[in-house]
């Protein structure tokens, strides 16, 4: 019992305040249930700090905490219909009744939070941290655009406190797993992942890019005026807040196990994750008398759907050679259906996974969906291994090209560092051409491959000397092809700034960096002389990025190439007058006619900065409703206040 505390301890530091789980989720719920059923056992050894009866989470340092003024608990969970009828049969003796009205919900895959709103407006935002000390997170739940700043209708108590789940897209997951992987960032495990992360930035700018979304789905203020969990969500979509449409009541136990079934299919249909449905009892009177226990009420459970595994067998390992060089060992599959999704191809990341797996070729594995997005191999089954198999070792060589690559210091990273690798040349025409940069429709990787093969481009530039002639001399090309793709290639003739950065393929600068940079530059030259003082001066740009952009350039061939596209291509730059040079803004309080992010861009994009601290450096405060302590302090250091109409008119105009 000691070492399951032991390990469920660790993994929970790992997925609450972390946001970087080991275990899958599955996992971690038998290691609790396991805990849990010792405990009825031998209720003896039961630990009175068990996590059995805790609220997972902590508050971290670095936010202001925020005590709940009722504790934000978690739910039971239950995993098959024998286990769901236990719930129900424990909820009818609870209740005396012989029959009960449930409310079925989606079970999100986010983040908890708590809303305050006082007289009407939006005060405060907070985590649930371990139920009753959570972090306040106001100011970037404040950027989350579906969340109303100022509540609708009549009759608002003067304090009202409601829950809810910040949640993240899977397609803004996906995207914001590209850009990272583009700017060598560690990648989100999950949506959920990824929603925690954001939600808990100390920039809320960083956390407005993100498109993070809200569900709410309880109150912790009481209000008489509703008397079952239904008609909480039709108050709440009154007052303004988005409520999921696929509520479901009912009091026959078949219909919601119908329910669960029908979504334990379609969960992938949605834009959002749920890992299962929650049952709520939908009288507030039953919710009542049955209350709650520590760690979680009695009139809810949350029934979790199955994990979704596969097996197959490992046909072949290849080495991907990534654009920036990075040889990238991927597992070849027999094809196979993961929660309806085919997988065929998984990455193994590097040296150490092969280890920790132990994965050879013949090998039959084990996939699961992680997150349930991204295939991942779990384990090999080592029962079902082939005789005479062999370690794999991954080889410092490179597959493409034959040279022997670079080892990282941490023997993570191998690299190919021969600049006319041909594997390395096609992933940089992939990259080129790709939607974020200069977006080249139908320039796919298997005609860059082809044309890199056949000597018709040697690089980037050499696309737009590309004709008719010549790209039908490839293998299967048809004429209309040919023309397509010569005719999107002349599209991206002319491109905006941000978007020429991207496709240079400058290590560590991905879409959102490009952006800032294009913002902060007049054009193309000045940037390429730039200093990295200046580059490390603009507020978003650390010395990594920095340390990289000054290599790439200081690279010759990297000049001459850009110097050949620049005969081809014309970079459209942004037409603002930078008349907002060398102003610093903070804003405070919410603003009625402008999003965070849009009033931020607007600065931007003028050459202003748009920062989060008042300092004797600002230079306006922009005073939304409903402001917070930065008023005070920029009145007390004389900070020159603009409300956001003064702001319009000063600056808009
Ligand atoms: P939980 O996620 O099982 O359930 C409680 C939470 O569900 C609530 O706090 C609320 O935020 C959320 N929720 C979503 N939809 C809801 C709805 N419609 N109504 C009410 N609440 C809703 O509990 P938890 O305590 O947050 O976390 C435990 C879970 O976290 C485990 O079941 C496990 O899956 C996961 N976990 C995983 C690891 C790991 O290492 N993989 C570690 C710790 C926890």
């Amino acid at each position: 019992m000691d070492e399951l505390v032991e390990k469920i301890r660790y993994h929970s530091t790992r997925y609450y305040d972390q946001d970087s789980p080991e275990i899958e989720d599955f996992e971690y719920d038998m290691l609790v249930k396991q805990l849990r059923n010792l405990e009825l056992e031998y209720p003896l050894f039961k630990r009175k700090d068990s996590p059995t009866e805790k609220v997972g989470g902590q508050a971290q340092k670095e936010f202001k905490k925020y005590r709940h003024s009722r504790p934000m608990l978690s739910l039971d969970n239950c995993f098959n219909s024998d286990e769901f009828m236990e719930f129900h049969q424990r909820m009818l003796k609870l209740t005396g009744y012989n029959q009960l009205e449930y409310i079925c919900e989606h079970k999100y895959d986010g983040l908890a939070i708590e809303l305050v709103y006082e007289n009407g407006l939006f005060k405060v935002g907070a985590t649930r941290g371990d139920g009753i000390i959570g972090e306040d997170v106001t100011e970037n739940i404040r950027t989350i655009k579906t969340l109303p700043h100022r509540l609708k209708g009549e009759h608002i108590p003067p304090v009202l406190r409601i829950r809810g789940e910040v949640i993240m897209y899977k397609s803004d997951f996906i995207r914001l797993n590209e850009e990272r992987e583009l700017e060598e960032e560690s990648l989100f495990a999950n949506p959920r992942n990824a929603a925690a992360g954001s939600l808990r930035q100390l920039d809320p700018k960083i956390t407005s890019e993100r498109n993070l979304k809200l569900f709410v789905y309880g109150l912790a203020t009481d209000m008489d005026v509703v008397k079952k969990q239904s008609e909480i969500y039709t108050l709440l979509g009154q007052l303004g807040f988005p409520v999921n449409p696929h509520l479901f009541v009912s009091s026959d136990i078949d219909n919601i196990i119908r329910y669960q079934q029908e979504w334990e299919v379609k969960r992938d249909q949605l834009e959002y994750e749920i890992d299962g449905i929650v049952i709520k009892a939908n009288r507030i009177a039953d919710q009542k008398a049955v209350g709650e226990l520590s760690n979680a009420p009695r009139w809810a459970v949350a029934w979790k759907f199955k994990p979704r595994r596969a097996e197959s067998v490992v046909k072949d390992i290849v080495i991907q050679v990534g654009r920036t060089g990075a040889l990238t060992p991927v597992a070849v599959l027999e094809p196979v259906k993961v929660g309806g999704v085919i997988v065929s191809r998984v990455t193994l990341h590097n040296k150490n996974e092969i280890e920790r797996l132990d994965i050879r070729i013949g090998d039959t594995v084990v996939l699961y969906r992680s997150g349930d997005v991204i295939p991942k191999i779990e384990k090999c089954i080592l029962e079902k291994r082939p005789a005479h198999t062999v370690p794999f070792i991954l080889e410092p060589k490179c597959p493409a090209c034959g040279s022997n690559a670079k080892i990282s210091e941490d023997e993570v990273v191998i690299r190919c560092t021969n600049a006319t690798c041909p594997a390395q040349i096609k992933e940089r025409i992939i990259h080129f051409a790709s939607k974020p940069a200069m977006n080249i429709d139908g320039l796919g990787i298997e005609w860059v491959e082809k044309m890199v093969d056949k000597g018709l481009i040697k690089d980037v530039s050499d696309l737009y000397h590309l004709d008719i002639h010549k790209l039908m001399t490839l293998d299967r090309m048809g004429d209309k092809l040919a023309d397509n793709i010569l005719k999107a290639i002349d599209q991206s003739r002319e491109v905006e700034f941000s978007r020429f950065i991207v496709a240079l393929g400058i290590r560590h600068v991905g879409e959102r960096n490009a952006r800032i940079l294009a913002n902060n530059f007049h054009n193309l030259q000045e940037f390429m002389i730039t200093k990295k003082e200046r580059l490390q001066s603009i507020p978003e740009i650390g010395e990594k990025v920095a340390g990289s952009i000054i290599a790439f350039f200081s690279q010759k061939d990297n000049c001459k190439l850009i110097e050949r596209l620049m005969k081809a291509v014309t970079i459209r730059y942004l037409s603002v007058e930078k008349t907002m040079a060398g102003l610093k803004f903070v804003i405070t309080g919410s603003l009625i006619k402008f999003s965070r992010h849009e009033i931020e861009e607007f600065i931007e994009q003028r050459g202003g900065a748009a920062t989060d601290s008042v300092s004797k450096n600002t230079s306006f405060l922009i005073l939304g409703e409903n402001a917070g302590s930065k008023y005070d302090k920029a009145v007390k250091m004389g900070i020159p206040i603009l409300s956001e109409e003064q702001f319009i008119r000063k600056f808009m105009k």
